[in-house]
């Protein structure tokens, strides 16, 4: 069955067309790790893990690598301002290392806690340092960048296709209407590829390069990482729409003027999920994260079924309503779900179930139309199917949701009723943590302890258990 998807580079719902037979070559820009991921980005790393669930489906060897991207990452996108690891790093008052640390481990857990499979590689951009510099130098040669005061960067206007992803109107851009630049830029889309470190601030992060010390620029690292990874030419590169204009553009720009070849063939991008009227500013740190969904006591589950419920393109709205409605329906179709588990002590397959299996597949197989496939689902659930039946295929379609229905248990998860007495008393407790009143903090350890929970620390917020 043809494998379908929409392709930004061109525009159109294109068929997948792998470069080698049965393999697919997949590379994925992970996060910046200066801070918690709100819970729109996570929206980003959903729609890849289910378009490599897809593709697995589809009989495809996935290679998945992901960028942790540890340095350069500027607070603007036009080369200005702060590097944001450092931003972090004086923020909190610990060294960039330790941000990065921290961060890139909370990531993980988070698509841990959502079921998202990791890819085969989490590149960071600091151990790949010297690859970065490589890559300036091919393009040094090739005659594509220019020194300035504060950097070398990359000359846009010679690469012919510069723009071609994002359908840029450079000519608008080069009359300088829209965009301001710095006298020193030849054109207002060049970038920096390699950043001098200030003289009179010393770095945390800085390296020696054959331009001086310094440190590479954002858009480089996923050239050279994804080309180290998985070759000049390979075929898939994924993101959040936010990617197209400038960190996609450059990507391309750079690695197809340093080695001739086209650069990937298929460019799949995620929508955004729309915050509405929740506030969702990261330089705030008032923003909505998985861990504090969690705390509401919403199951990671719940947050996956609401966004499941929308395609990938579509941008989606989110507030506690339309997530409180997801936990409805996620809820109701797993405890019908275990009925049919419990039930039964097999699956079994049949030609209902190869029809079944067959619409499934065209409808994650045209452009992940994941909302069809979950409609299908609910269907099957209350069909005339045998219970032996829809168990085979529920425990089929989630290989593509990845809900967890094989290891699901009789009680969702977060089934226990914690006493709003208690939640205060576990909050009084990191306020008195907070303020390093450990004696405090332990009284009141003590105190829920005697009304029969134990709290948990967790390396954001905390847990209670029933004793
Ligand atoms: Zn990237």
């Amino acid at each position: 069955m043809a494998l379908n998807f929409y392709n930004t580079l061109t525009r159109t719902k294109e068929e997948f067309i792998p470069i080698e037979q049965g393999k697919v070559k997949m590379y994925c820009c992970g996060p910046t790790v200066y801070n918690y991921q709100h819970i729109g980005n996570l929206k980003t790393f959903l729609f890849e893990d289910i378009l490599k669930r897809v593709l697995i489906y589809n009989d495809y060897e996935v290679t998945h690598i992901m960028n942790i991207t540890d340095v350069g990452h500027l607070v603007s996108d036009e080369d200005e301002g702060e590097d944001k690891m450092e931003l972090g790093a004086s923020r909190e008052g610990k060294t960039v290392w330790q941000i990065a640390e921290y961060y890139t481990d909370v990531f993980k857990e988070d698509l841990k806690r959502l079921n998202i499979l990791y890819p085969d590689v989490f590149c960071k951009a600091t151990d790949f340092i010297k690859e970065q510099i490589e890559m300036i130098e091919c393009l040094e040669k090739k005659g594509f960048t220019y020194r300035t005061s504060d950097g070398i960067y990359y000359d846009t206007s010679k690469f012919p296709d510069y723009g071609k992803l994002a359908k840029l109107d450079i000519e608008g851009l080069r009359a300088g209407e829209r965009v301001e630049f710095s006298e020193e830029k030849r054109n207002p889309t060049d970038f920096s590829v390699w950043k001098f470190s200030p003289k009179d601030k010393q770095r945390q992060m800085e390296w020696d390069s054959p331009w001086g010390k310094g440190f590479p620029g954002w858009h480089l690292e996923c050239s050279a990482m994804s080309i180290k990874f998985l070759g000049n030419h390979f075929d898939i590169h994924c993101g959040g729409i936010d990617h197209i204009p400038v960190h996609h553009t450059n990507e391309i720009a750079q690695a197809e003027a340093c080695t001739g070849e086209k650069f990937v063939n298929y460019w799949l991008h995620g929508e955004f999920l729309n915050m509405g009227d929740v506030k969702m500013s990261k330089s705030s740190g008032d923003f909505l994260t998985l861990q504090r969904l969690i705390d509401m006591k919403y199951d990671p589950m719940h947050y996956k079924y609401f966004l499941l419920s929308a395609h990938y393109r579509t941008k989606l709205k989110f507030s506690f309503e339309a997530l409180d409605a997801a936990k409805s329906g996620y809820d109701r179709l797993l405890t019908n779900i275990l009925k049919i588990k419990n039930s039964v002590s097999k699956t079994s397959q049949s030609e209902q179930t190869n029809s079944e299996q067959n619409k499934f597949k065209s409808y994650i197989n045209d452009d992940l139309n994941i909302p069809r496939g979950l409609a299908q689902l609910q269907q099957i659930v209350s069909s005339e199917l045998s219970n032996e039946e829809k168990l085979f295929l529920i425990y089929e379609f989630d290989k593509i949701f990845g809900f967890g229905f094989k290891d699901a248990k009789d009680k969702p998860k977060d089934d226990i009723d914690i006493p709003s007495e208690i939640l205060t008393l576990a909050e009084a407790r990191i306020e008195a943590k907070k303020n390093k009143d450990f004696k405090r903090a332990d009284e009141i350890r003590n105190e829920i302890k005697v009304k029969g929970f134990e709290v948990i620390d967790k390396k954001e917020g905390f847990e209670i258990k029933k004793i």
